[in-house]
């Protein structure tokens, strides 16, 4: 039994941190709805690409984002182990957002602001539907800064390198270690330098460190933490 009358969980974090798999767990654990604000970016940047619109191309991008229907929908027993269904226009991209061209452009695609306020403005509406967990760089400190409880899960690059690593081979696509370590580095880089809504915790977030804890682990804790009186100690 869940004692804090809590309905929205932010949790924010670095590319690969394990922060959507933690988010995933949890919501499945409080049957709350589950959003990874990252695949909208991706689904921008896919869609972006696919259209030949030059990502540096701000203005065409940021029409494109507010023109593109983004759809998400829980799995339905596909045999492909994804966990959630991204439509771009009807269209079905699931798998489209994970590859490496979206991987090396949607850091550019989520620093324009035109970009951001559209996103922020669903991601908000898809919030009102209470009992939330939303996952990504600024759900505790832009999107949802009412939200009362903000984790803020990390881990090392090279853990999250490892992961992604993994991941993607588990996939059955080549994945060299190399190459995605300097991209998590590059977009870790651009993600927290940018001037619209960089990637850092909320003063009252929660900080977790994932380098040496698995996800299941991680969401115990917090399940634990929710369980507490309201005015005890976390
Ligand atoms: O979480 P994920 O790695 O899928 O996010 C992809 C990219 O989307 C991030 O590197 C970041 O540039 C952007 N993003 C963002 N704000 C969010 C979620 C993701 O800028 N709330």
């Amino acid at each position: 039994m869940v004692k804090k009358q809590i309905s929205l969980i932010a949790i924010d974090g670095p590319a690969a941190s394990g922060k959507s798999t933690v988010g995933r767990l949890l919501a499945e654990k409080l049957h709350f709805l589950y959003l990874d604000t990252g695949c909208m970016y991706r689904a921008i940047t896919w869609a972006a690409l696919q259209r030949g619109i030059d990502v540096a191309d701000e203005t065409a991008v940021t029409q494109l984002a507010r023109n593109i229907q983004i759809d998400i929908y829980p799995a339905r027993g596909e045999a492909d182990g994804r966990h959630y269904t991204v439509h771009v226009d009807g269209q079905d991209i699931t798998w489209g957002l994970r590859t490496p061209a979206v991987d090396a452009n949607v850091s550019q695609v989520s620093s324009y602001l035109g970009v951001r306020r559209e996103m922020v403005k669903r991601q908000r509406a898809f919030g009102q539907r209470g009992a939330v967990v939303m996952v990504g760089r600024d759900i505790g400190t832009v999107v949802m800064p009412e939200a009362p409880l903000k984790l803020y899960i990390t881990a090392s690059s090279a853990e999250r390198a490892r992961r992604r690593t993994h991941d993607r081979q588990a996939q059955g696509h080549t994945a060299d270690y190399g190459d995605i370590l300097a991209d998590v580095q590059r977009r870790d880089e651009i993600d927290s330098n940018r001037e619209h809504s960089p990637l850092r915790p909320a003063a009252d977030a929660i900080l977790i460190d994932s380098t040496d804890r698995s996800p299941v682990e991680i969401v115990d804790a917090i399940f634990q933490m929710l369980k507490e009186p309201v005015n005890g100690n976390r």
